[in-house]
């Protein structure tokens, strides 16, 4: 048995029942396969199973009370999976799905993702089974100081630093920050995506959904295409989705669809940006009132987005959100690239269909990093007690993710094939962590 093959066995068996986290680490072990047959000092230093093992796991109660005077419980996370490179760094996710798998593979795709940046951060990821959908002012604000209560142990700005994910934005990161002052009584960058007037910085809100269209339009010019006079649809109708689609439409495509977890609209018009972030950002509603304000345009409350035909498929939703009848769909209508938004929202079987169809595929770990690099540059700021203009750190962000893109290109053009994007950022994410780890000895 191979290396990787008796990794992968006893991964497995010590994590039954963790579907989401053993997709993440097969794709990993799979695509990276050439560099760990390449070297035995990898084997030696049992790097994979060391990288597969979280250095923490940290599960905690968590006790509010909802407005009717009830006491409520629910369970939160904070996985320090791998500090090599950096203070372990990732975001916390609030949705009723989350569980120890799903924060698992979150956590170990942190590790591959925030190494491609180029910045020196770990990997972490957190969360609970706290449903926010429906949930008052006071009750969001009760649970955040109650999980604080709790996270404040484990994290600090040199140790570990969360910032948002799905159900996590601005609102919380405030009520959360709040909470970790007053238990610590300091006040260092302990969080990333703070407001604008304590620590926050400019063009985090925007930075994840401008590098994936910053990433995909460095793909499509490499194959010598031009995003310009695309269609592209979007899933999802958060921070991604919302900034994704601004980003493309200022560089001249046509975004037609948008989705919320109850159903989808497409505007053969383009998507008023305007509209969405009046129903999403202000009035926290569903994406159903667009089509409701926007005589263009149509709702759906079953099926997916990919059903539109498009030139550009950006999935910015959740995990596993594109399963292989999408991908063929997608294919069939003619699809060009697809880049993706949210955390492995491609299944295992779409992205062999993509790939197998010849299709310009940018995986999670590379399209998706802009937010976490705006959140190192959030904490360089907070170290330095400055905060830099919008357009100073828009061109960080820009040079982040060419860099990401030269960086998966050159590991894929090396190891495996010269458009093989996945093994690409894998590669290229894992090399760096791998000789920080083995550097350091155990
Ligand atoms: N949750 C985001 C991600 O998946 C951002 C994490 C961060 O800014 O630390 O990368």
């Amino acid at each position: 048995m191979s290396y990787i093959e008796e990794v992968r066995e006893s991964v497995a068996a010590r994590n039954a029942g963790q579907p989401e986290f053993m997709q993440a680490v097969d794709e990993v072990l799979l695509t990276i396969k050439p560099v760990i047959d390449s070297d035995p000092v990898y084997k030696h230093n049992a790097v994979l199973e060391r990288i597969t093992e979280p250095d923490r796991q940290i599960m905690f109660r968590v006790p509010w009370t909802d407005d009717k005077g009830n006491m409520r419980v629910n369970r939160g996370y904070r996985i320090q999976f791998n500090n090599a490179i950096g203070p372990y760094k990732g975001g916390l996710r609030l949705h009723p799905s989350v569980n120890l798998s799903i924060i698992k593979f979150l956590g170990f795709e942190q590790i591959f993702k925030n190494s491609l940046t180029g910045l020196p951060i770990g990997g972490g990821k957190g969360g609970s089974d706290f449903d926010p959908k429906g949930k008052s002012e006071r009750e969001i604000r009760d649970f955040c100081q109650s999980f604080m209560t709790e996270l404040a142990r484990h994290i600090g700005a040199d140790v570990d630093v969360p910032a948002g994910d799905i159900g996590v934005g601005g609102r919380e990161i405030g009520y959360m920050y709040g909470q970790y002052k007053r238990i610590k009584n300091v006040y260092e960058g302990v969080l990333t995506g703070k407001g604008l007037t304590y620590g926050g910085s400019l063009a985090r809100t925007e930075a994840t959904g401008y590098g994936l269209v910053y990433i995909v339009d460095n793909m499509l010019r490499a194959d010598g295409k031009d995003i310009k006079g695309m269609t592209v649809a979007i899933s999802g109708s958060g921070n991604v989705a919302i900034y994704a689609a601004q980003k493309a439409a200022a560089l001249g495509a046509k975004v037609v669809t948008m989705s919320d977890s109850n159903g989808w609209v497409y505007d053969k018009n383009g998507i008023n940006l305007d509209v969405v972030r009046d129903i999403k950002e202000v009035k926290r509603g569903r994406i159903k009132e667009y089509a409701e304000r926007v005589k263009s345009a149509e709702y759906h409350d079953s099926g997916k987005v990919w059903v539109v035909k498009c030139d550009i498929a950006l999935p910015c939703a959740t995990q596993n959100e594109l399963d292989e009848n999408d991908a063929a769909t997608l294919i069939k209508n003619g699809v060009t690239a697809i880049g993706e938004g949210a955390n492995m929202p491609s299944t295992t079987a779409a992205i062999n269909a993509f790939q197998s169809a010849g299709k310009l595929f940018m995986p999670a770990k590379a399209a998706n990093a802009g937010g976490v690099a705006v959140s190192a540059l959030e904490m360089s700021q907070n170290s330095q007690r400055l905060a830099w203009t919008f357009q100073e750190v828009d061109d960080k962000l820009k040079g982040i993710m060419k860099g990401i893109f030269e960086k998966t290109s050159d590991a894929a053009k090396a190891y495996a094939k010269a458009t093989d994007y996945v093994s690409g950022a894998n590669i290229a994410g894992f090399l760096k962590v791998a000789q920080a780890m083995i550097a350091q000895g155990v």
